[in-house]
């Protein structure tokens, strides 16, 4: 005999926890399934462990999408200070650290014990280490077959997340369940993610690995300024992570280290008041040491100032305000925050988040076709998703 429920929801992350909760408040009956361990193992370690949960700002603009209105209706019916007052009924003590992203103090430990006392408290099922092996969709409605036996539900939703981190279970499963249903899927492909040198150039900034630097990172029309982070394999921080959502193969990038100093004011009038001094030692005034070397070394102007043409300090200047550099690829999914791309909006209502063809199927969270920025951007989707299908199934 199958259990039965009003609605199953495949996923125990952010999205399918709040959808859970949401529908078991208006009196439905509820189940979570993840073939997980633990709930919301990406909230565990999001946020270097204190979980990024919201963005005070977060717009439709902050969300890329193959339709950029598609976001826009879940977004206003559940904003950050929803999700900030439940917060705040839980006691979690939180603090905004930049550009509106809002952490926890303690840990991101908190918001999953938040959730799991929200679903608790509406006498949601959850039934973790859950496989799905089958589900099909019949006259009296899904029919999911799973390790903890038969499950029938009259709404499923689909919160199983992208592909992104697949060493911490993520499956793409959303994806195969939308091909089945017929349903389209955008190219997927790792977003929020480091992104990678050929070897020659690799090689020429070894000496870089670790240098962490302010900077304005375009590419094409798109920029973001925030900290850049040279690594072993290439470039990452939080500007090129942002970046990476838009870059493709091919594409090159410009950096602008330290976008808010005049480089030529500074050489010149240093060069005016002290000749003396080494172009590395005025560098590293306003840029990191190892930096500052490795630009004068390469310019070959490793003298003091009043042996060199203001030309020089010019052009000097001009490769730190844009230094275009062409990545050989990223990371991919092993390290990527998100999956871009996914189930196409168009094929869902978008207060819903109901399959137009499928009545009853839901999609929320990762798995749809909208990536948020870096920065407390795709919780907040999540919880938004998730919200609006927990509404409406
Ligand atoms: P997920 O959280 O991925 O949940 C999906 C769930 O489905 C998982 O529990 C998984 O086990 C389960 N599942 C998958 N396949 C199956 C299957 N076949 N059967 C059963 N269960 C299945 N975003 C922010 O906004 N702020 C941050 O600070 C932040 N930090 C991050 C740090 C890292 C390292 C990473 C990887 C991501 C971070 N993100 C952050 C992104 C954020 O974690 C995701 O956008 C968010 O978790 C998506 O929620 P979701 O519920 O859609 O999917």
């Amino acid at each position: 005999m199958a259990s039965n429920y009003d609605v199953a929801i495949i996923g125990a992350g952010a999205a399918g926890m709040m959808a859970a909760f949401t529908a078991g408040r208006r009196g439905k009956s509820v189940i979570v399934l993840d073939h997980a361990k633990a709930p919301g193992e990406k909230i565990r370690i999001s946020g270097g462990g204190r979980c990024n949960f919201t963005n005070i700002h977060a717009t439709p603009k902050n969300y890329i999408s193959q339709n950029p209105h598609f976001a826009k209706s879940a977004l206003a019916r559940y904003t950050p200070s929803d999700f900030i007052a439940m917060v705040d009924r839980h006691k979690i003590a939180w603090h905004e650290k930049t550009l509106g992203q809002l952490f926890c103090d303690d840990s991101a430990k908190d918001i999953i014990r938040m959730l799991l006392e929200e679903m608790r408290a509406v006498h949601v099922d959850l039934k973790l280490s859950c496989e799905i092996s089958e589900l099909e969709k019949g006259p009296d409605g899904f029919r999911l077959s799973t390790s903890e036996g038969p499950i029938l539900a009259t709404s499923l939703v689909m919160a199983s997340g992208g592909k992104s981190i697949p060493k911490m279970g993520a499956t793409g499963f959303a994806y195969r369940i939308a091909e089945q249903f017929s349903l389209p899927v955008t190219e997927t492909r790792p977003a929020l993610v480091p992104l990678t040198l050929e070897p020659n150039l690799l090689g020429e900034l070894s000496e870089l690995s670790g240098v962490a630097v302010d900077a304005d990172v375009a590419c094409g029309k798109t920029r973001f300024h925030e900290a850049l982070l040279f690594t072993h394999r290439g470039l990452s921080g939080p500007s090129i992570l942002q970046i990476s959502s838009y870059w493709r193969e091919g594409d090159e990038i410009l950096l602008s280290l330290q976008p808010e100093t005049d480089f030529v004011e500074l050489l010149k009038a240093a060069k005016r008041e002290n000749g003396r001094q080494q172009v590395q030692t005025v560098l590293a005034q306003h840029l990191p040491k190892r930096l500052a070397q490795y630009l004068a070394e390469t310019a070959k102007l490793e003298r003091p100032l009043a042996d060199l043409p203001d030309k020089a300090l010019s052009s000097l200047s001009e490769r730190i305000r844009r230094w275009p550099i062409k990545p050989a690829g990223s990371e991919g999914y092993r390290t990527a925050e998100v999956t871009l791309g996914g189930v196409d909006t168009d094929a869902l209502d978008s207060r819903s988040m109901q399959a137009k063809t499928v009545p009853g199927l839901y999609f929320i969270g990762e798995c749809v076709d909208v990536t948020g920025w870096l920065g407390g951007y795709n919780f907040q989707w999540a919880w938004a998703s998730g919200h609006a299908a927990g509404e409406a199934v």
